[in-house]
C-alpha cells in the first residue's frame, strides 16, 4: 500500500503533494514518489492563476506520471476571506488535470457542498478530471455523492481516530478509500493498522 497524500518523501512511496509553487522542483526530484503539482488553498491569495495555469501545463507535459495537487477549498474562519481566489485557482487546477488526464488531489474544509456543486457542473460539461479528496471527514451520504462522480478518498490518523470514523468510512467500497499521512510521515505504520481495523467495523 502506498501513501495517498503526503508532503514528505518516505519509503512507502505515494503521492507527494506540493504546497506552494516553490515546491514543484523538490517534489519532482523526490525519489520513489509520484509528484503532484499545485498550490494549496491556504496560499491561493499569493498565486497568480494565469501563471499557475501556464506552469501546470509545462510541468504536467514534462512529468507524464505526475498528478495535480494540492488544491481545493478551505472555508474555515482563517481562510474563508480568500474563497474567491481559492475557487479561481481550483478551477485552474481541475482544468489542467482534465486536459492532461491526471488525478486532482483535493483539500476540502467546510466547503463540501460547494465542492460537490462545482464538480457536478464540470461533470455536466464533460470536463471533470479524476479526483481524490484527502482527509475526508464528511458523512457517508455525502461520500456517496462524490463516489457517484468517480471520486476516491484518503484518510489519516486524525480522521481514523474520530469517534464517527466507522460510521463515516466503513461503507465506502474497498478501492475507493486509502491511507494517508499528510504532514506526518512518522504515522505511516499506525495509519495502516487503523485503516485495516476499519474494514472489520462495517
Ligand atoms: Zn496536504
Amino acid at each position: 500500500m502506498k501513501d495517498y497524500h503526503t508532503h514528505h518523501p518516505h519509503s512507502a512511496g505515494g503521492f507527494l503533494n506540493a504546497v506552494t509553487r516553490e515546491d514543484w522542483d523538490r517534489v519532482a526530484a523526490a525519489e520513489g514518489m509520484q509528484p503532484c503539482f499545485g498550490v494549496h488553498p491556504w496560499h491561493a491569495r499569493t498565486a497568480d492563476p494565469a501563471q499557475i495555469a501556464f506552469d501546470l501545463d509545462e510541468y504536467l507535459t514534462r512529468y507524464p506520471q505526475a498528478g495535480v495537487g494540492e488544491t481545493g477549498l478551505d472555508f474555515s474562519v482563517a481562510h474563508r476571506d480568500d474563497a474567491e481566489a481559492q475557487r479561481t485557482l481550483l478551477q485552474v487546477h481541475l482544468g489542467a488535470a482534465f486536459r492532461h488526464d491526471r488525478m486532482a488531489h483535493l483539500h476540502c474544509v467546510r466547503a463540501h457542498e460547494e465542492l460537490l456543486r462545482l464538480l457536478r457542473e464540470r461533470n455536466r460539461c464533460g470536463t471533470l478530471p479524476r479526483f481524490l479528496i484527502h482527509a475526508w471527514n464528511g458523512p457517508h451520504e455525502l461520500a456517496r455523492e462524490f463516489l457517484a462522480l468517480g471520486g476516491i478518498f484518503s484518510v489519516g490518523k486524525r480522521e481514523l481516530s474520530h469517534p464517527r470514523a466507522a460510521e463515516r468510512y466503513a461503507r465506502i467500497p474497498v478501492g475507493k478509500i486509502f491511507p494517508e499521512t499528510d504532514d506526518h510521515p512518522e504515522d505511516w505504520k499506525t495509519v495502516l493498522a487503523m485503516f485495516a481495523v476499519l474494514r472489520f467495523q462495517a
